[in-house]
């Protein structure tokens, strides 16, 4: 499995891109930062998109992945997601306020975008890959997504305070290969982190704990403001293979 990473931040300043990665170059997961990090002749290719929350760090390139592509031949985009999910974008984003309903254009018969409801934790396939969406804890309903090919899984927890289902499905996936979590705040931030459902250094320290397998953890989501002491709280949890995700890096699974 080829992942790029187009963003992996909590915030957009330069250079850094927020929370999206792409996935043997047609599927996105989340899409904060697609239209910003990829070309258009990329951009064509994105056939579906994985969306873990509404926030707008996960979503807001969606409107201009569409607008961007709606006239190039054969371009149809299906974001996939739970029904609460779902339904914030249709009355948040795509409601003909904020940005057209493209789920009608240019007809209803063949719009270019389709939205297309998930089961948590129930099996879909999509371009070859079994993909299961699982719960995880932030302010928003939210989920991890966990993603298989013939050879291994990486396991995607998105926006999550401490949470509990998530790693006992990780920890019950054969052949997993990765993790990739979030790092939002350095530990001063507790409180913030608390209340608005995401993971410090060392509350990740204490997630990690629950990870049964040997596996290389990467992590997203760090508020740019943020990021130095991020980083060196994250190093001294001294774990072997915990490392910050590299926007524009591709990594093989
Ligand atoms: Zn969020």
């Amino acid at each position: 499995m080829k992942l790029r990473v187009l963003g992996c931040y909590g915030g957009n300043i330069p250079g850094h891109g927020m929370t999206s990665l792409l996935v043997n170059d047609t599927l996105a997961v989340d899409a904060g930062f697609v239209s910003g990090a990829l070309s258009l002749k990329e951009q064509v290719k994105v056939k579906d998109v994985l969306i873990s929350h509404s926030h707008l760090d996960h979503t807001c390139s969606l409107p201009f992945l569409i607008d961007n592509n709606f006239s190039a031949p054969g371009f149809a985009l299906r974001i996939h997601a739970i029904p609460e999910v779902i339904a914030a974008m249709k009355n948040h984003l795509f409601n003909n306020l904020t940005w057209p309903d493209f789920t009608c254009l240019p007809n209803d018969l063949t719009p270019v975008l389709k939205l297309v409801e998930i089961t948590p934790e129930q099996v879909f396939v999509v371009n070859g890959l079994r993909i299961r969406a699982v719960r995880v804890s932030h302010i928003v309903p939210t989920t991890g997504f966990i993603l298989e090919d013939s050879r291994g899984a990486i396991a995607f927890s998105s926006d999550t305070g401490p949470t509990e289902r998530f790693w006992e499905v990780v920890n019950s996936v054969k052949r997993l290969r990765a993790v990739i979590t979030e790092t939002s705040f350095p530990n001063e931030l507790h409180d913030l982190a608390h209340v608005s459902g995401h993971l410090t250094a060392a509350l990740l320290g204490r997630e990690l704990e629950k990870l049964e397998k040997d596996v290389p953890v990467y992590l997203y989501g760090g508020k740019p403001r943020h990021l130095a002491r991020i980083r060196r709280e994250v190093r001294a949890l001294k774990r072997k293979r915990l490392e910050l995700l590299v926007q524009g890096r591709t990594y093989r699974f």
